[in-house]
């Protein structure tokens, strides 16, 4: 249940270059043809002022026109070499990068696929996302531009720093050589400014969009409480921080341009001036001051480069960081190095045995020592009030989390000896408020089987009594149905759920019944498709009705993560003080109800999840429950 914890992680620099490596090994010819083909084009760069310098004395102090013409006509085609060679150097770049970036991403998504819906409630969602676009993209363009730009213009430096001494003149090296230190420290000291106003700047921005993500998808709720101003605001205070963040890592970008151009163009002025000295004297040719200056060019421009480079790293490490922060952590629930296969045949027999659970190692016990069983083709229904723990006892059957103390068993073996596919391929789900994907109906139902035939699944549609309403659809089966299936009733996408579980066909079932009443006809149908999904498996139900709860094999009533009491309806009424409130409760709401017909649409959107529900709390009602009827 713990997370691994991901403040601790080492450094950055173990982090980004240390993580990567098993990930370059497998395109290590590829890297070796860039890095040989950068020191080519390197060597070319650092040869080019040379050429020049030969091009230009020839010019003016032999005055060779054969010789001009020869020069020139090789350093154009030195040129082309060194297009060819930097499009090849690209190229592999580019593609090692793509490569690498495509299988990190790949990774993180299948790692997080593995993780159980706690991990996932623990988080903001849209911070997942954003580990998958944006800092997947940080360290693209880091191994794709910045490493093979740090490589080439490293080379250049300590290239060109040693033609200068050798071939060129000492003192005019020295003074160029005066511009680098403050120009390095500024772009370090700058960079870090720069770098930790940008961290800012992109927490807010996550903050700001996730409160936009919410309001989306809420987007009644906000305009029922007309709270489109405050959202407004609110999203504006943000974006204007983030302006004002902007701009003050802008004045420090301008700053650190400012104070590298200066140096640099100072040194560069210094060496012109003192050169221009040496070449009146004779002690230095033209070609060679010439020369002199493209190298104090291509230097500044280098070590500029190189500067912005710092930043550009710490960026992307931090998204490395990040990144394989979500890959270390641990799979909450693992994988049984041994799994015991599935018994066959699978009967789908339930156990219990002393099930203690809870959510966290901070958070108090949910479940304190569960025993029950379900025997094959058994239906049992649990009712309890809101929190006494249902849903969480449910969620332990196909192992979304693992029990703390005790054991859940199908089929006489521990669930957490079985392969989780394998387990969860025999357990059917219909949650009370289904979600479906956007996409087409046929889509969302293959879900459920991927193998199905088109019969076997307008069979399934019309057993959950979906078919009817699905032909009516403009396109029938491949009508689109919106990101929530908003373009559906509850009462449909419910029909839809089912009919996705009918062709899933597992032996177990667990459903967790709407607590909001659909209006009669829709509730009927849902009814009759369940009584359907439900015939010969063996069926765990949250129960929110009293259809369900008369007609259950056996009921189990929790209360505060203990069963209460146990029994066939009729008998817990008069064994249990608690089920007999719990019944009362749900009678008075049936029979206040029973006149009521809401939509099937309107029940989409309920705001009150809990009309017609067995699971009231008791504090959201009066402390005196009517029995008149009871
Ligand atoms: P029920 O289904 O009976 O309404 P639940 O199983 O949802 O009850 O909840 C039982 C208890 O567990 C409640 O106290 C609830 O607050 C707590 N709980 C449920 N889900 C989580 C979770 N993801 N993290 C922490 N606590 C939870």
């Amino acid at each position: 249940m713990t997370e691994s914890g991901n403040e601790e992680t080492p450094p950055s620099r173990y982090h980004f270059l240390g993580r990567l490596r098993p990930r370059l090994r497998p395109h290590r010819g590829k890297l070796v043809w860039a890095v040989i083909l950068i020191v080519v084009g390197t060597l070319i760069g650092l040869a080019f002022p040379l050429i020049v310098r030969e091009l230009l004395d020839a010019a003016f102090e032999a005055g060779d026109r054969t010789m001009l013409n020869q020069i020139a006509l090789f350093l154009a085609v030195l040129f082309l070499i060194l297009a060819g060679v930097n499009f090849g150097q690209s190229y592999l770049t580019a593609s090692v990068s793509e490569r690498i970036v495509a299988r990190l991403r790949k990774d993180v998504f299948g790692h997080l696929m593995s993780q159980p819906p706690g991990f996932f409630a623990r988080r903001r969602v849209g911070e997942l996302s954003s580990r998958l676009a944006s800092d997947a993209g940080l360290i693209q363009g880091i191994l794709r531009f910045g490493i093979p730009e740090l490589v080439r213009q490293g080379l250049f430096l300590v290239g060109a720093i040693i033609i200068l001494i050798t071939v060129a003149h000492p003192r005019l090296t020295l003074i160029t050589m005066v511009a680098i230190p403050p120009t390095v420290l500024a772009g370090w000291l700058l960079g870090r400014r720069v770098r930790r106003i940008s961290t800012g700047i992109q927490d807010r921005l996550a903050d700001a969009v996730s409160r936009a993500d919410q309001v989306f998808t809420q987007i009644t709720t906000v305009q029922s409480f007309i709270r489109e101003g405050l959202e407004a605001e609110r999203f504006a205070t943000e974006v204007d921080a983030t302006r004002d963040e902007g701009l003050r890592r802008a004045v420090a970008r301008a700053f650190l341009t400012g104070t590298v151009t200066f140096t640099a163009f100072g040194a560069i002025a210094l060496v012109l001036w003192e050169g221009g000295r040496l070449v009146l004297e004779g002690a230095l040719t033209p070609g060679t001051l010439v020369a002199f200056l493209f190298y104090a060019f291509l230097i500044a421009g280098s070590v500029t480069s190189l500067a912005g480079f710092w930043g550009n790293f710490q960026e992307a490490s931090g998204a490395a960081r990040r990144i394989f922060g979500i890959l270390d952590e641990r799979v909450e629930l693992r994988e049984p190095d041994d799994p015991e296969p599935l018994p066959t045949p699978f009967r789908g027999r339930i156990r219990y045995d002393g099930v203690r659970f809870r959510y966290g190692p901070d958070l108090p016990e949910v479940l304190h020592g569960i025993d029950f069983e379900v025997a094959p083709g058994e239906t049992v229904a649990l009712v309890g009030a809101s929190g006494a723990g249902k849903s969480t006892l449910a969620a332990l059957l196909p192992r979304f989390y693992d029990v703390e103390g005790g054991a859940v068993e199908v089929d006489g073996v521990d669930v957490r000896r079985l392969r989780l596919a394998e387990l969860r391929a025999r357990i059917g789900l219909v949650p009370q408020e289904p979600m479906l994907f956007a996409g087409t109906v046929r889509e969302n139902l293959l879900y459920g089987n991927l193998d199905a035939t088109e019969e076997e699944m307008v069979r399934a549609a019309k057993a959950a009594h979906a078919h009817d309403f699905i032909v009516e659809l403009p396109r029938g089966y491949d009508e689109k149905i919106g990101e929530r299936g908003i373009t559906l009733s509850a009462g449909q996408r419910q029909r839809m759920a089912i009919a996705r579980v009918m062709l899933k066909a597992p032996t177990i079932l667990i459903l967790d019944e709407a607590s909001s009443a659909l209006d009669a006809e829709s509730e009927r149908l849902v009814q009759d498709a369940l009584d359907r999904l439900m015939e010969g498996r063996t069926t765990l139900v949250i129960a929110h009705r009293l259809s369900t709860i008369l007609r259950a094999d056996r009921i189990l009533v929790l209360d505060q993560g203990e069963i209460a009491a146990r029994g066939r309806h009729m008998d817990l009424l008069d064994a249990s003080e608690l089920y007999a409130r719990l019944y009362r409760r749900q009678f008075d709401d049936a029979m206040a109800s029973s006149g009521r017909s809401g939509s099937e649409g309107a029940g989409a959107s309920s705001e009150d999840p809990s009309s017609g529900s067995m699971d009231r709390s008791p504090s959201t009602r009066g402390s005196t429950p009517s029995s008149s009827q009871a």
